[in-house]
């Protein structure tokens, strides 16, 4: 009988060192796996260092080795979904190259799916060991956030790390959307996920590709993609303001009215006027984002452009 095959995406931004570290310890993982085939597909997500060098190098020694290289960086987001597209396997797992998801963890997660009738199973750090304090603060409050006023469910401590049958990568690839969060997409498509706990690791080598700014539009992704609640509450401000406004023309009319007070109160006068364009401005801003993710989307530009694979490899020889 023919093996079940489990294809391996890891996407990767200037890690050289990492990979041949990362292909040694799944390497381990998979010989305890031997009812099964594997390929590992890295994704070389516009690297500037011997990523690639790395890919191609262990593409030629190990024939389960696949890579698909971009034309520049196109973002985490765009290197998993190009992951999901060149997969063949009939499972598919998400995996970040610096070890933070334990390869060990695919053995349960395997048998999660087959003996307990799972369709995904996907891990979930209960630390944040490893990450400075400030983004842990941060990141503990986007989670609480996003929970609350999202659309679909969102998990606190959710990695991109999983493995998925192959019927929700299908799912996954239909969703065609520009702006990816796929925290929210896995929720999205639905199916029966199982949770894994697991404490976090820290990276073998290199720094995290994830700097504040990167963090930021990350977190704004998840919440412009999957709630419109940002708009909800700039027109409830906007209702609150007029109903104070409302009460303040009645008050200053019947101030004036009994003491006749004509012109006095220019200070608190610049200071409403200030607040009230900062809190217009702040409104006009969320409805920007929503704007520029719907023209961003409406634009329709690829999500990613593949420069080289390793079938390019095999033409070179
Ligand atoms: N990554 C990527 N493209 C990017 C940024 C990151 O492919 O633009 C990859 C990176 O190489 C790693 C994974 O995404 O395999 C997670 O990144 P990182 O470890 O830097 O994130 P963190 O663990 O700090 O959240
Ligand atoms: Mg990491």
């Amino acid at each position: 009988m023919k093996k079940e095959l489990i294809s391996i995406v890891v996407p990767c931004f200037n890690e050289e060192e990492n990979i041949p570290l990362f292909h040694q310890e799944l390497d381990k993982q998979t010989k305890k796996m031997k009812e099964l085939s594997f390929e590992v597909l890295f994704i070389n997500d516009g690297s500037q260092d011997g990523t690639l060098e790395a890919m191609r190098s262990l593409a030629k020694k190990d024939k389960r080795v696949r890579y698909v290289s971009f034309s520049r960086n196109f973002g985490k987001e765009a290197a998993m979904y190009a992951g999901l597209k060149h997969a063949k396997g009939d499972y598919v797992a998400i995996m970040d190259v610096d070890l933070q998801d334990p390869p060990s963890l695919l053995e349960e997660m395997y048998r999660s799916i087959k003996e307990e009738g799972y369709d995904c199973v996907a891990a979930r750090s209960v630390s944040r060991h490893g990450y400075s304090f400030l983004r842990k603060v941060f990141t503990g409050w986007f989670y609480k956030i996003i929970a609350k006023i999202s659309s679909v469910e969102m998990v606190a401590g959710a990695r991109d790390f999983r493995l998925m049958k192959r019927k929700m990568v299908d799912a996954l690839l239909e969703i065609g959307e520009y702006n990816r969060y796929s925290k929210g997409l896995f929720s999205f498509v639905g199916f029966d996920t199982k949770w894994i706990e697991f404490e976090n690791q820290e990276r073998v080598a290199g720094t995290s590709k994830f700097n504040f700014p990167k963090l930021f539009a990350y977190a704004m992704e998840g919440i412009v993609g999957f709630s419109t609640m940002p708009l909800v509450i700039s027109a409830f401000i906007g209702v609150l303001f007029c109903l104070v406004s409302f009460i303040a023309i009645i008050v200053i009319i019947i101030k004036t009215l009994i003491w006749g007070d004509p012109v006095s109160g220019w200070p608190s006068m610049v200071c409403i006027m200030f607040f009230l364009s900062g809190i217009q401005l702040f409104c006009t801003g969320i409805m920007g984002e929503y704007m520029a993710k719907t023209y961003l989307e409406a634009k329709r530009r690829p999500i990613y452009i593949v420069k080289e694979t390793e079938e390019d490899l095999a033409c070179e020889d």
